[in-house]
């Protein structure tokens, strides 16, 4: 008889956005002619850049001569593409990161929720409450935690991010040591970014304990703020602490082709049972090369067109639409009494709805047809909140924000 991996019965029943589309989905079909603005999933809406496409159309291209050609590629990404990651987002900004620390994958979902594998089964790990599931999640399906009460899994550490700590917690917040910790700024799905002297207490945390920080890097294109830290590498040590990821998803609309990457510097260890250091680079080639075949071809020539001059106008254009979009709500809902965090270096806005998530959701849905994100739905700390994305349309978002005045003025 076959038996099932149990911990999958440990995880919450109801995934947030499911719930969400259901309850979207039965209003829509009571209310056929419900104009529904989408402000809930945090999916991008504008086409890729030119230069992007242009790239990609010359990779199919490519695909279709025999000369040109590309089978399968190396797991771990062309060469093409982990050179121009290493040049442009680490050494042109002062990072010693080399291209063979880089790994190529289709989306930083994937290798956040793979990068568990490399622990032990009793690693104890620290996470953000509220926080992106997925972190979570992952750990309870390989069996690190114990059941769910009350919305929080046993022996998982959890960091409060309350507006008290400016949603980003320190290491003195951890309530008991912990062997590896998931930092997400600009986090999702606070808004929240960190400073430089916060993340290095983190970094200075990691190596003092021979502990891991795993770094979410995936909205970093967001931050225009000076000072603020794109990567968890801009602070000193970080090389022997710290793995990082990263996404063209939100960065250059890539959530529907898929590419990302994730750095895992030869600096950094783990530990055997025995004490003995093991590079955690070489654990990651090994399962990226067993279980992975690579982002595809055309894939990677478009992710390394965003690298092109024109490449990077294009796509810090469309991001700086999506930063004026948040500025616009942010701004209303702040007229109308709120406390808002987010939307400045960031494409969430994180709502002090001072009620329930879920009511304030339904509230929303029914009366200004437009759809949030409760915050509950991210973890304890969230609920109280609601988590509004700027991805849209400007008419949808002018339009959103009319009748958010209507319902909420
Ligand atoms: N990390 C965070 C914090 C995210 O919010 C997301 C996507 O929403 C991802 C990772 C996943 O990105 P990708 O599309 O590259 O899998």
């Amino acid at each position: 008889m076959i038996h099932i991996n149990e911990n999958y019965l440990k995880i919450q029943a109801s995934y947030l956005f499911t719930e969400i589309a259901h309850r979207v989905s039965r209003f829509q079909s009571e209310h056929p002619d419900a104009k529904i603005i989408r402000l809930g999933i945090g999916d991008v809406t504008e086409p890729l850049a030119p230069a992007v496409l242009a790239a990609m159309h010359r990779a199919v291209d490519d695909e279709g001569r025999r000369e040109t050609f590309h089978g399968y590629g190396p797991e771990q990404g062309y060469a093409f593409l982990r050179d121009a990651v290493a040049l442009n987002d680490y050494q042109a900004r002062g990072m010693d990161i080399a291209a063979d620390e880089i790994f190529i994958s289709d989306g930083a979902k994937c290798d956040c929720g793979n990068i568990q594998e490399l622990f032990g089964a009793d690693a104890k790990i620290a996470v953000g409450d509220p926080v992106y599931p997925v972190y979570v999640d992952t750990n309870v399906m390989a069996g690190r935690t114990g059941v769910n009460t009350d919305g929080r899994y046993a022996n998982l550490v959890y960091l409060d991010c309350t507006a008290a700590n400016g949603y980003v917690p320190s290491p003195a917040d951890l309530s008991e040591p912990a062997d590896a910790v998931y930092l997400c700024y600009p986090n999702n799905p606070t808004g929240a970014v960190a400073t430089k002297a916060q993340l290095q207490e983190w970094v200075d945390w990691a190596n003092a304990n021979k502990s891991l920080i795993l770094f979410d890097s995936a909205y970093e294109a967001f931050i225009r703020t000076p000072g603020i830290p794109h990567s968890i590498y801009e602070c000193a040590g970080a090389r022997t602490c710290a793995i990082e990821f990263r996404s063209y998803s939100k960065t250059a609309g890539f959530t529907g082709v898929r590419c990302g990457y994730t750095v895992v510097p030869k600096d950094l260890v783990a530990y055997t049972a025995a004490g003995e250091g093991v590079a955690l680079r070489s654990f990651w080639t090994r399962r990226q090369t067993t279980k992975f075949n690579g982002c595809s071809y055309v894939t990677q020539r478009g992710a390394e067109a965003v690298y092109s001059p024109e490449g990077q106008a294009q796509v810090k254009a469309t991001i700086d639409f999506y930063l004026e979009n948040a500025k616009l709500v942010k701004d209303a809902l702040m007229k109308l009494g709120y406390s808002v965090t987010g939307g400045d270096d960031s494409p969430y806005l994180w709502v002090d709805v001072k009620g329930d998530s879920w009511k304030f959701f339904d509230r929303l849905l029914t009366e200004a047809h437009v759809v949030t994100t409760p915050g509950a739905g991210f973890g304890r700390d969230g609920q109280g909140y609601i988590r509004i994305t700027a991805f849209n349309s400007r008419a949808n978002i002018e339009e959103a924000i009319v009748r958010l005045m209507r319902v909420l003025g």
